[in-house]
C-alpha cells in the first residue's frame, strides 16, 4: 500500500481505458475507421502552420470562431437555431462532461444515470466528489419512464446523465423521456449525443428540446462522426446561462490554438465526412442483420457499434478473436460483446474470425 496521501477513493484504482494493442483489425473503441481525406489533411496542415506562427501567444480563451462554426454545424445537422453563446467546446466530450460535473455536481450532490452505460460517468462523479447513482435499464436496454422518475424522486440528482445513443448498447431514448426527466428534476439533464450522427432516420436529436428546456445540456463530439478522435474536440449546446457557468470552471486557455484550428478545418469538410457516416450507418445495419442471421442476440443500435451475444464465456470469444487479429471490446452486461463498425474489409475480417472462433469453441 502506497504511503502517498492519495484520496481513499483513488487507492488501488487502475486508470480507465481499453487495451491499446497493435493488431491488424481494431474495432474496440468506436472510432471512425476512415482516416481524414488528403484534402482535409492539406487544409489542416496549412491551418496548423498558421496556428504555430502564433504559438508564442495564448490561444483565444473563448474559442469564438470555433464555437460559431459548431453552432452553424448543429443548425445544419439538427435543424435548430443556435448561436456561439449557446455552444462550448473542450478537449473531448470527456472534458466537457467533467466540467459539467465540476459546475453542477460536487460534495453532497448526486449524479444519476442508467446502467449499463458509458463507464466514464462514475469516474467523472468520483473525481468531482459527486455521489453516483445508477438506476437500471430494461432488458432491451431502454429506460422505463416509471423507473427513471422514481429514481429522480428518490435521489434528487443535480445532474441526470443519459447517453443517447447509449454506449455500449447503441440504444437511443425517446425525447418524451428526456422531457419527463427535465420536468421531474430541479437539476440539469445531460443528453450525451456522442454518437448522434449515426442515429437512424426519424430519431430526433435532443437539441430540438433546448428552446423549451432551460436545464437541458446536449453534448457532442468530433471523435466519431468527424473521424477526429485524435484531435480531442468535444462540445456542448445549452442555454447561455449554463455555458457561462462552464466558462467559470474551465482552465484558462484549455483548448490549444492547434486544436481550435484543426477543428475549424474539419467542420469545413463536414459534408464530405457525413457521406462516410451514411456509409457506416448502412454497414452497421448490415452487420446487425448478419449477426442475427448467425443466431446471435443483437441490441438495436443507433450508433457506430453493435452489442451482441450472448456467450457463456465472452472472454474466451474476445480472446479467440484477438488471436485471429481482431480486437473488439469486452464490455457491457455479462455475456455480451461490443464491436465497432469498421471498413468493409475490417467487417469481413471480423465476420470470418467470429465464425471460426465460434466453431473452435463448440
Ligand atoms: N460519451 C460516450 C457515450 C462515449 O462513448 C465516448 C467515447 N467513447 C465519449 C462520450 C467521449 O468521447 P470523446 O472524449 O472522445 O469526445
Amino acid at each position: 500500500m502506497s504511503d502517498l496521501p492519495i484520496r481513499d477513493e483513488l487507492r488501488g484504482v487502475e486508470p480507465y481505458g481499453a487495451p491499446q494493442l497493435d493488431v491488424p483489425v481494431c474495432l474496440n473503441v468506436n472510432e471512425n475507421p476512415f482516416p481524414p481525406s488528403e484534402r482535409l489533411v492539406a487544409d489542416a496542415a496549412r491551418a496548423v502552420a498558421d496556428a504555430v506562427r502564433g504559438l508564442n501567444r495564448y490561444p483565444d480563451r473563448e474559442a469564438t470562431r470555433l464555437r460559431e462554426r459548431l453552432a452553424a454545424y448543429l443548425e445544419r445537422e439538427a435543424g435548430v437555431s443556435l448561436d456561439a453563446g449557446q455552444v462550448w467546446a473542450a478537449n473531448g466530450s470527456n472534458e466537457v462532461m467533467l466540467q459539467i460535473l465540476q459546475a453542477f455536481g460536487g460534495p453532497g450532490r448526486t449524479a444519476l444515470s442508467f446502467a449499463p452505460t458509458y463507464s466514464m460517468y462514475p469516474e467523472y462523479a468520483r473525481d468531482t466528489s459527486t455521489h453516483w447513482v445508477a438506476a437500471r435499464r430494461d432488458d432491451d436496454f431502454g429506460i422505463d419512464e416509471d423507473v427513471a422518475l422514481k429514481a429522480v424522486a428518490e435521489h434528487r440528482p443535480t445532474v441526470t446523465l443519459i447517453a443517447s445513443p447509449n454506449n455500449p448498447t447503441g440504444t437511443a431514448v425517446p425525447l418524451g423521456l428526456v422531457s419527463a426527466l427535465h420536468e421531474a428534476s430541479d437539476g440539469v439533464v445531460v443528453v450525451d449525443e456522442a454518437y448522434a450522427e449515426f442515429r437512424r432516420d426519424g430519431v430526433p436529436s435532443a437539441l430540438s428540446l433546448l428552446d423549451t428546456h432551460p436545464r437541458l445540456i446536449v453534448t457532442r463530439t468530433m471523435s466519431k462522426a468527424f473521424a477526429f478522435a485524435g484531435a480531442r474536440l468535444g462540445y456542448v449546446a445549452a442555454s447561455r446561462e449554463i455555458i457561462d457557468v462552464l466558462r467559470v470552471v474551465r482552465l484558462p486557455y484549455h483548448l490549444s490554438a492547434v486544436t481550435q484550428a484543426v477543428a475549424v478545418v474539419a467542420l469545413e469538410h463536414a459534408v464530405e465526412l457525413q457521406g462516410r457516416v451514411a456509409q457506416l450507418r448502412d454497414e452497421r445495419d448490415a452487420l446487425a442483420a448478419w449477426l442475427r442471421e448467425q443466431g446471435f442476440e443483437v441490441a438495436e443500435s443507433d450508433a457506430n457499434f453493435v452489442l451482441f451475444g450472448r456467450f457463456a464465456d465472452r472472454h474466451a470469444v474476445w480472446q479467440g478473436l484477438l488471436d485471429h487479429g481482431v480486437l473488439i471490446r469486452e464490455t457491457g452486461p455479462d455475456g455480451w460483446l461490443r464491436v465497432s463498425v469498421g471498413t468493409p474489409e475490417e467487417t469481413t475480417a471480423f465476420k470470418v474470425a467470429l465464425v471460426d472462433v465460434v466453431k473452435e469453441q463448440r
